[in-house]
């Protein structure tokens, strides 16, 4: 599956950190300026017409996790709060 990672730049709203399914649903979200990351059971309708995202991280195919500056979705971020992952991008 491909995933797309886009951060909010749009005026007004919080930067919160999308993640879109390959159809372009909404799958997780994590909290501008936090580590938390909701998930969604089931993908939302994500509409992003009138707003303005940054691509984050092209999603690999071949990662299972999802890694901005200050937070990673592998294991070992979730056990130890940090990880290769986010001290590559913090470098
Ligand atoms: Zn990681």
């Amino acid at each position: 599956m491909n995933y797309t990672v886009i951060q909010e730049k749009t005026k007004g709203f919080p930067s919160h950190v999308y993640t879109l399914n390959e159809h372009g649903k909404l799958i997780s979200y994590q909290k501008a300026n936090t580590h938390e990351i909701i998930k969604f059971k089931s993908p939302l309708r994500f509409d992003l017409k009138g707003r303005q995202f940054n691509t984050i991280v092209p999603y690999d195919q071949k990662e299972k996790y999802i890694t901005t500056a200050t937070s990673c979705t592998c294991k070992g971020f979730v056990f130890r709060k940090k990880c290769k992952h986010t001290l590559e991008l913090n470098k």
